[in-house]
């Protein structure tokens, strides 16, 4: 192993919050930082000569391989994980830029009461009411703490919106349920499509609120406060999986990276994939990583900040043996505990017409509310605690992944003439009404190391112990219902039944919003870092992304975890590097 020159600071990931936490700690101190990540450079030539959407869209050109390393998954303690050998459920990334490159961009802030979900839910239904197995919990911060970190990742980004909640007045047009923002949106909502248009007209006449959803795809030209200037969106419909050929979407490498690259004291090491922390009597000292040939490399660090993503972070903490593993069964321990993905369910509906379906913007999408968190349910006649959000999104669907869908029955066969002939007629007839629920925490499910199954170098996988409970089944008859009846009152044709009460599977996409391993919260004995992100038994380091949220909300995550990068590089520099012991 070569011991390397030491550096300042050594961020693990070159996604959105690595190099977010980069930007900051290079824009305010002479810090020495080194990004270690272990995929590949990219810039946005790049995506100009690789649209191709059996490469990206169908063998997922743009995610991690699978061959090198992946997850194994199980049901429950009694059974054994075996390895997800193709990505089914979710995608991470790699490569500079991370899933950021490749994602919808829908940027919505969380509810204020999802931040205090435990305390919310024991006012509403009582101590006694919620399942022994419920393992949510407060967050350490409060929607209004976050607003103003809420606001400069809407900035940065040039989030696409209108407010519903705009210093506490109610706007038409927006979401009405939002907490309150002090500004409006950087920019104006995106264009409707045509079938976003008729769910907005529909669901406003059943008495409803459409907003169109916050989007990191521009709405029109914008130059974000660091002066990096990027164009409107052209509709292109080459989004989710992509990246954005004219840089309309916020991505790590046309937002961060233009300004990191001017930066003196940063430095990008791509290939350098890193396989432990190293630490001493309580204190990171580096970083083990082996790059693109085989070598193998100490870098020494005075301070390390791990932002791999939910699944390497916690796998990262457990290989260096760092903190306390989770135990299910006791519930002692906190390393990798409540995990939790996003539940979902789509109704599919048809029309006689055709829809233009085939342009669209990553998340060009009209979206109601009214169920998010306990919005429009008391829970008490149905046994629901919390749903999620209504919408129909346009991102564009493209010839091949379209291809084939049709109402049931249309074809007595799934292929041959009769079956080619039915999804040519249905072809660009036909969108979907989904549901984009919150999942909740509980003690069953939880990360850890596989006993069995190693990456290429030999090291134990990440072990996700995963499955449904009775109240996803319920959310996802709940929604299907509300979804029906707003297909209904669309006039269009859709497929009735019952929603799947089969358990988790790793096939079926649900959402890349993996969450939970390395939670966050006020004291170490339910989190592992603090509400600085940092690691609540060693000061310096510091553990960023979705990994901290102790549980899912509805909305998409990347927002609030670029807002908590925020706050912990603002303790990181303001307080931890003045005096750097434990900031809390
Ligand atoms: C198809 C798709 C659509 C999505 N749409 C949305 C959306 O609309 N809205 C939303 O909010 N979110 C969306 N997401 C999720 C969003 O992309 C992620 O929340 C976000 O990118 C996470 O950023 P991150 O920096 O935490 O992690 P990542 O983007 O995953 O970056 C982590 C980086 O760390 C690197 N890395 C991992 N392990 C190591 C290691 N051992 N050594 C060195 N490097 C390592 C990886 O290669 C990667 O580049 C979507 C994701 C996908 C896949
Ligand atoms: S839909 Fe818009 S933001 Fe998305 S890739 Fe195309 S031009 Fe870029």
């Amino acid at each position: 192993m070569t011991n390397l020159k030491p550096v300042d600071v050594a961020i693990i990931g070159g996604g959105w919050t690595g190099l977010l936490m980069a930007k900051e700690i290079t824009a305010s101190t002479s810090k020495s930082v080194a990004v270690f990540e272990r995929g590949i450079p990219r810039k946005m030539e790049d995506y100009a000569v690789t649209m191709d959407e059996l490469d990206h869209n169908i063998r997922l050109r743009m995610m991690q391989n699978t061959a090198e390393e992946t997850i194994t998954h199980r049901h429950s303690l009694k059974d054994s994980a075996v390895p997800v050998r193709q990505h089914g459920s979710f995608h991470p990334g790699t490569g500079v830029g991370g899933a950021g490159e490749h994602w919808g961009g829908a940027s919505f802030r969380f509810q204020p009461d999802c931040f205090r979900l435990r305390s919310h839910l024991t006012e509403k239904h009582g101590a006694a009411k919620l399942s022994a197995d419920l393992s949510v919990q407060d967050w350490p911060i409060s929607y209004d703490e976050l607003e103003p970190l809420y606001w400069k990742s809407e900035q940065l980004m040039g989030i696409s919106g209108k407010a519903g909640n705009l210093r506490g007045e109610k706007i038409d047009g927006g979401n009405p349920f939002e907490g309150s923002r002090q500004h409006e949106y950087p920019t104006p909502p995106l264009k409707h499509s045509y079938a976003s248009s008729l769910f907005a007209d529909a669901v406003r006449r059943m008495g409803y609120h459409p907003y169109r959803t916050p989007a990191a795809n521009l709405s029109e030209p914008y130059k974000n406060p660091d002066g990096i200037t990027r164009p409107g969106c052209a509709y292109c419909g080459h989004c989710q999986r992509y990246g954005c050929m004219i840089g309309a979407k916020a991505q790590p490498t046309n937002t961060l990276m233009p300004v990191l690259a001017k930066r003196k004291n940063f430095e990008l090491r791509t290939g350098s994939w890193v396989r432990r922390i190293i630490h001493k009597d309580g204190r990171a000292t580096g970083i083990q990583f082996t790059n693109a040939s085989g070598e193998e490399f100490f870098q020494p660090a005075g301070t390390v900040v791990l932002a791999s993503f939910t699944l390497n972070n916690t796998r990262l903490l457990s290989l260096s043996k760092i903190g306390t593993p989770y135990d299910p069964v006791t519930r002692k321990g906190t390393l990798g505990r409540n995990l939790t993905h996003q539940v979902g369910v789509n109704t599919r509906i048809f029309f006689d017409k055709p829809l233009n379906i085939f342009m669209g913007a990553g998340e060009l999408a009209s979206r109601i509310s009214d169920f998010d968190g306990d919005n429009g349910f008391t829970g008490a006649e149905d046994g629901l605690l919390r749903l999620g959000m209504i919408a129909l999104g346009t991102n564009g669907d493209t010839p091949i992944g379209s291809f084939g869908v049709m109402p049931k029955g249309a074809s007595k066969s799934n292929w041959g003439s009769e079956w080619k002939a039915a999804s040519i007629k249905w072809r660009d007839h036909s969108a979907a009404i989904g549901m984009s629920g919150e999942h909740l925490a509980y003690r069953q499910n939880y990360m850890d190391l596989d006993p069995t199954y190693t990456d290429k170098f030999g090291d134990p996988l990440l072990r996700f112990t995963l499955n449904w409970t009775d109240h996803e089944y319920k959310m996802r008859e709940f929604a299907l219902k509300i979804q029906a009846n707003i297909a209904r009152e669309m006039g269009a044709k859709f497929d009735e039944g019952p929603p799947s009460r089969a358990p988790y599977n790793v096939i079926n996409y649900q959402s890349t919003h993996i969450q939970g391993g390395v939670v966050m919260g006020a004291s170490p004995e339910n989190s592992v870092v603090n509400k600085y992100l940092q690691h609540w038994d060693m000061p310096n380091l510091f553990v960023v992304g979705a990994s901290a949220f102790p549980q899912n909300a509805a909305p998409n995550p990347t927002l609030t975890s670029l807002s908590l990068t925020y706050m912990a590089a603002d303790g990181m520099i303001n307080r931890y590097f003045k005096h750097p012991e434990k900031l809390i």
